[in-house]
């Protein structure tokens, strides 16, 4: 259980996550990375190690432009810790990109259903079962996002504090927790979330903390 950094609104995404998850380290970590979007991609850098390895790697790996992003900090539950373990995690289709902090503890079973219906892992994660179980309800129903993670987190057992965007609804994070912490800290037409306000309360004092089980729809520009 470690820590969780996101932005939307009007300035660059990067700059904000990696200094917000360096706030976050005290919180214990194994593992790091970044997914940022840029209008046009998804990109996603991620690593074993700390904070100072990601960035270094991200830099020399990817542009860090974009002003959607999702930050993480692991503490490997499921699956060791390694690159390929640490989170962001894709779904099958690469549409959808998740952060999580918690324990899918039902993930087992879960995961030989969606294996079952054809789909495939590239990590030993809990968090990577809960993504794709995310696609499956969203795309048998056709379902707006937020809406297939509320019937997805209605079948898991453990806890999480998660955000999940969608490549093709760019103005948009969903986040929901239960058991683990997660802060939305609300500016002018930008928000940040977070596992506690730290990493955004040089930018706003107006925080919201989610209680268990409850989640949230962030629209950039909405209030
Ligand atoms: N259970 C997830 C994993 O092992 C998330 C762990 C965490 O809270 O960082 O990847």
């Amino acid at each position: 259980m470690c820590g969780i950094v996101g932005y939307i609104g009007h300035r660059q995404a990067y700059p904000i996550i990696i200094k917000g998850l360096q706030r976050l380290e005290y919180r214990g970590y194994d593992s790091a990375g970044i997914a940022l979007y840029d209008g046009n991609t998804i990109k996603l850098s991620k690593t074993k190690g700390k904070v100072s390895d990601l960035k270094n790697k991200i830099e020399s790996e990817i542009s860090t432009e974009g002003t959607l992003g999702i930050g993480h900090t692991r503490w490997a539950t499921h699956g060791v810790p390694n690159d390929v373990n640490s989170h962001p995690h894709y779904s099958n289709s690469g549409d959808l990109v998740i952060i999580h902090n918690g324990i899918i503890e039902n993930y087992d079973s879960l995961k030989k259903e969606l294996i079952k219906r054809g789909y495939t892992f590239q990590s030993d994660t809990d968090t990577e079962v809960l993504i794709n179980l995310i696609e499956e309800i969203k795309k048998n129903d056709n379902l707006k996002l937020g809406k297939a993670v509320q019937i997805a987190l209605n079948q898991v057992v453990g806890a999480y504090a998660i955000a999940v965007f969608d490549k093709n609804k760019p103005n948009e994070i969903v986040v929901a927790k239960l058991g683990s912490p997660l802060a939305i800290g609300i500016g002018d037409d930008e928000f940040f979330i977070a596992s506690d306000a730290s990493p955004f309360i040089e930018y706003t004092k107006n925080a919201i903390y989610l209680e268990d089980e409850e989640m949230a729809i962030i629209r950039r520009g909405k209030k």
